[in-house]
């Protein structure tokens, strides 16, 4: 007991000592949905153009940036500004979609049985997001940790104390970071990976969790789980980097965006390694405009690089064909499951581009997508959770399922 004691209150001051100074700002991440994007593809090669998204070819698009340079950069305002919280919920037509919403994709929770029973004989693996989906949404991205829960700390102070005749009682709010315990719970239970748009070693940094493998840039650096080899220092096993040629031309652009851009206040480029981020979270909607206007006149000298809207950020990647749908097939085949039919993949993410992974769960019949939103959206996704917290609660149930099942399969054989 007083070793549990000791490490809660050793945990507060560590978790404390890392929110201060930032405030952590957090908003609630639940009433940011309905994600439009467009996609502007600007590759000679003209890709093919993936579900949901406007695809126009280098020249026509020139041609739009000449003739109509403003009517362009308000598409991707209009559509950031249509994806914020006051917007969904002034809109009536989605608060009447959400009942037939709710059906098409029932909660991963209350519909936990009927997954687990469509799982049967095979193995889970699970494939986990990490903005919106295992940590809040807040306004600054360095902050972004994993969601935690409050919890409460009663300690009886001992202390006869003289001059009010009567014991102590001390108390310490002591927060404990859930999410963390759950997702080391859940590697050790079924094969774990972190797929996001992030760099892979800032999401590792979120995650702490040497056990899992990290797909960090959408999914265009993908490492497995440290492994120390007795003849080498090296622990690094980077296992797939799509993008590498790219990572001159996106340190330049990183650089030109960051000059670009820093007259307007709140603007906030991050260096994904091999994809950028422009973030407008801390940005006026006055200003949203102006801010895009920058990134287009950077922008249109790199014809190899694209643009994506994702919530509140413009994202700029290279243009080859890999996503983070891509980026789970690859997974799927370095876990060993290439061409099982007895693996069951399971995908939670909140954003549009983590459509990508859904779309191939549901084209190759394998698992389900589950998407964290409060709001509805197009999507191909099976199930839907609330927010970071149903994600936690639905990972415990897993976890908690997986630890029973091995206990009864290990009792029946005595
Ligand atoms: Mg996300």
């Amino acid at each position: 007991m007083l070793m549990w004691v000791v490490f809660l209150v050793v945990n507060f001051f560590e978790e404390r000592s890392k929110n201060m100074g930032a405030g952590q700002n957090v908003f609630n991440d639940g009433k940011a949905v309905l994600n439009m994007s467009i996609t502007v593809t600007v590759s000679a090669q003209k890709p093919p153009a993936p579900h949901g998204y406007i695809s126009i070819s280098r020249k026509k698009l020139l041609q739009n940036l000449e003739i109509n340079t403003g009517a362009r950069v308000n598409a991707w305002v209009d559509s950031m500004r249509a994806s914020s919280p006051t917007h969904i919920k002034s809109t009536p037509s989605l608060s009447d979609d959400q009942g037939s919403w709710n059906l098409h994709h029932p909660s991963a929770l209350e519909m936990f049985e009927q997954i687990i029973e469509a799982s049967k004989g095979k193995q889970i693996a699970m494939f986990l997001d990490y903005d919106g989906t295992l940590s809040p949404i807040v306004e600054d991205p360095d902050r972004a940790f994993m969601s935690k829960k409050v919890g409460y700390l009663f300690i009886w102070n001992c202390v006869w104390v003289v001059s009010i005749n009567s014991f102590q009682l001390v108390t310490f709010q002591v927060c404990v970071n859930q999410m963390r315990k759950t997702v080391r719970k859940l590697a050790k239970c079924f094969p774990t990976a972190i797929v996001s748009g992030r760099c892979r070693d800032k999401v590792y940094k979120f995650v702490k969790l040497a056990e899992l493998y990290y797909a960090g840039s959408h999914g265009m650096d993908i490492k497995g789980p440290e492994k120390r080899s007795k003849s080498t220092k090296d622990n690094e096993s980077v296992l797939f980097q799509p993008a590498s040629e790219f990572l001159p031309m996106i340190d330049e652009v990183y650089k030109q965006l960051v000059e670009t851009t820093k007259s307007t206040p709140g603007a906030k480029v991050e260096n994904n390694k091999f994809c950028l981020s422009v973030h407008f979270r801390c940005v006026d909607e006055k200003k949203w405009s102006e801010l895009a206007q920058q990134v287009r006149s950077v922008l249109k000298e790199y014809p190899k690089l694209r643009l994506t809207q994702g919530r509140k950020v413009l994202e700029i990647r290279p243009t080859i064909k890999w996503d983070k749908g891509k980026a789970l097939e690859f997974l799927l085949e370095s876990l060993g499951f290439a061409n099982c039919t007895d693996v069951f993949p399971v995908y939670i993410g909140d954003d549009r581009t983590d459509e990508d992974a859904f779309k191939i769960l549901r084209d190759r019949g394998q698992g389900f997508g589950i998407l964290v939103s409060k709001f509805p959206k197009e999507t191909s996704a099976s199930y839907s959770l609330q927010e970071p917290d149903e994600v936690m609660d639905f990972l415990r149930r897993l976890v908690e399922w997986k630890q029973l099942s091995v206990q009864a399969r290990a009792q029946s054989r005595m």
